[in-house]
């Protein structure tokens, strides 16, 4: 099968139902929950052009102050593992925690979810400090085409994506790329994207959809059309069956979910959590995993998960809160 060929010709009904035969045959039923824990609101290099974070830099005095409290992450730690979602990754901008810092966080993670943590906190040329509680490095490619890529990503440039990928391999972390869609890429583009697949032995893939943020210049842009997403993800599948495949859809996105598990996805993600719990929204994302014929693992609606013994001391006020805001939300969330 041409898979590029077959993106092109809008065939993308037969790729999603081989690529539905072959994650069932390989994966099985599961679908997980998938939370990226954000360290901070600052990134040093702010200059993806699609990001939010380059709207805020100009914004931002004091980086310091854009770093979340420590309690405030370990306590989300704590509700993720209690809702039985999984960490996606750590996640942060540029400059705005030391490695030793991010090391002490994943440890104490590791130590509340008993489950190892992937970093996604850059190009780093210090991976050797991370060792059990980091189970793998993600690489944020967002976009494979070289060209578009050194456009819109000036500051990491994919060599180096590259060579922190083949550290982390030779270091025995597991490895992960990010990639948006929406960004200007073809089809065609598919085969950059396929080639670091293959050539660094990638274990898992995520895809976002463009969100497109006020005060960049994506805000005018449409975030690209489902089956599109969903092809390429179907494609993706077929051509890689044994990837694990993440797939990101934002509140105002939901009937993607359906479609993108039949294309491939092993989890969903990209949900503001604590504003969705118990609402209309997080029951939307459950029927749609219902309707794909899978098994939702975890929960975006029980509230019996959410009590429980604080892992450590100093959360408490954190974890109130959090309960507090999956609570409140008897009211709809506004999208
Ligand atoms: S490096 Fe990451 S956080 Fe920083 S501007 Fe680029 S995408 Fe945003």
């Amino acid at each position: 099968m041409n898979l590029i060929q077959n993106i092109k010709d809008k065939k993308i009904l037969e790729l999603i139902q081989e690529a539905n035969q072959i994650t069932l045959t390989k994966h099985g039923n599961n679908i997980t929950l998938e939370r990226a824990i954000f360290l901070s609101w600052w990134c040093d290099k702010g200059d993806c052009s699609f990001c939010y974070m380059s709207s805020q830099k100009p914004l931002i005095r004091d980086p310091k102050k854009a770093r979340r409290r420590v309690e405030a992450i370990l306590a989300e730690a704590e509700m993720v593992r209690r809702m039985g979602w999984n960490i996606e990754f750590l996640s942060g901008g540029y400059g705005a925690f030391t490695t030793s810092e991010i090391k002490n966080i994943a440890t104490e993670i590791h130590q509340i979810t008993a489950n190892p943590v992937w970093l996604n906190v850059g190009i780093t040329s210090e991976l050797t400090a991370y060792g059990g509680e980091v189970i793998g490095i993600t690489g944020a490619v967002e976009v494979a085409n070289p060209e578009l890529h050194r456009k819109i990503c000036p500051s990491k440039p994919l060599d180096d994506i590259n060579a922190m990928l083949t550290e982390a391999g030779e270091l025995g972390f597991k490895k992960a790329i990010t990639i948006i869609l929406g960004l200007g890429e073809t089809p065609e583009d598919m085969q950059y994207l396929w080639e670091i697949i293959d050539h660094q032995g990638i274990d898992r893939v995520i895809f976002y959809s463009l969100n497109p943020h006020p005060d960049t210049p994506y805000a005018d842009t449409p975030q690209p059309a489902s089956l599109y997403y969903a092809g390429v993800v179907a494609a993706t599948r077929i051509k890689f069956p044994k990837l694990e495949i993440i797939t990101g859809t934002w509140v105002d996105n939901l009937a993607n979910i359906g479609p993108l598990i039949l294309a491939g996805s092993n989890g969903i993600t990209k949900f503001p959590l604590f504003k969705m719990f118990g609402t209309r929204y997080g029951r939307r994302v459950e029927e749609e995993v219902h309707w794909a014929g899978r098994k939702l693992m975890g929960t975006f609606t029980d509230p019996a998960c959410l009590e429980g013994e604080s892992p450590r001391d100093g959360l408490e006020p954190f974890l109130k809160r959090y309960i507090k805001s999956c609570l409140n939300n008897k009211t709809e969330y506004k999208v």
